[in-house]
């Protein structure tokens, strides 16, 4: 192909990877709104509703860029959090403050339980816009942000509630690699979680969506972020990455239980989770 990424090498790709990555964290959030139309924020939420994570959760977030999944994350747990307290506060008519604090739900023995958000990316820049936007955002609390490779993530076994990975998966070299760390790194219990590019299943659907992609996702790149080649590679890899049944498959040679998926948009994306047993 016009960039090449077909005959290269597996290191090869990776330094690519990293490099496409870099040219474009500056303006990557801007050109996820653009070229999805904002519909990657849809995808993002529908995520963090079949997750449903409850409050002292710990979530890993690989591959995690600017830090979408672990905001979400974070904010979905205080929202639910305040919604119990305003509940429980009606509830009782006028609540003595022993009577509040044990009706409490995030409170354990040792203090209020924190949800945790890990964000682990193997390029520094795309984290760095992320923790500028995370410190704008005034999230700090339970976020923290990490380099580090799926293939061989720096965390020790059994450390997560949650691992997602989203729109990630289609640049690591070595996909295999990557899910069985998922499963090292999860509790026995845990949820993986993935989203990811995806077969679309109606033919109309499917041709509009090769046309637009082909054709506008370039351009725009080249006028938002004067960077074709890089858009250019991300279309490619979507283009390769298996499909839904193929992708099923290999999450459960990894060893993952219950696998299944759902699509979005048409299967524009789908959104594939299992559980470590
Ligand atoms: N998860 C974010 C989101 O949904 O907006 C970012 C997705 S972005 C398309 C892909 C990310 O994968 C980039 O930040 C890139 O640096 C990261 N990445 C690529 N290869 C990786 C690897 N082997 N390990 C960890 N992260 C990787």
């Amino acid at each position: 192909t016009h960039f090449g990424f077909e005959t290269v090498p597996e290191a090869e790709k990776a330094k690519r990877v990293y490099k496409v990555f870099e040219n474009v964290a500056q303006k990557y959030d801007v050109m996820n709104d653009a070229m999805s139309l904002g519909i990657h924020r849809l995808w993002k939420d529908k995520l963090l509703h079949v997750m449903c994570p409850q409050p002292g959760a710990r979530l890993l977030d690989v591959a995690g860029g600017t830090g979408d999944i672990a905001f979400r994350f974070l904010e979905y747990i205080r929202f639910q959090q305040e919604r119990q307290r305003r509940r429980e506060t009606r509830a009782v008519e006028t609540p003595s403050w022993q009577e509040l604090s044990t009706n409490y739900s995030t409170e354990d023995e040792d203090g209020p339980r924190e949800s945790k958000a890990v964000v682990c990316d193997i390029n520094k820049e795309m984290l760095k816009v992320g923790k500028q936007k995370a410190d704008s955002m005034g999230l700090v609390s339970g976020l923290s942000w990490v380099v580090g490779d799926a293939e061989e993530l720096p965390f020790d076994d059994e450390q997560f509630d949650i691992y997602t990975i989203a729109f990630g998966i289609r640049n690591v070299t070595r996909i295999d690699q990557a899910l069985q760390e998922a499963r090292r790194v999860l509790k026995p219990g845990g949820r993986f979680m993935c989203l990811e590019f995806s077969k679309v299943t109606n033919p109309v659907l499917a041709s509009l969506y090769d046309a637009y992609s082909f054709q506008m996702i370039p351009i725009l790149g080249e006028v938002i972020a004067g960077d074709w080649k890089s858009y250019q590679y991300l279309v490619e890899s979507i283009r390769k990455f298996p499909d839904q049944e193929r992708f099923k498959e290999m999450i459960e040679d990894a060893g993952f239980y219950c696998v299944q998926y759902h699509n979005l948009t048409g299967g524009v994306v789908a959104l594939h989770s299992g559980f470590k047993l």
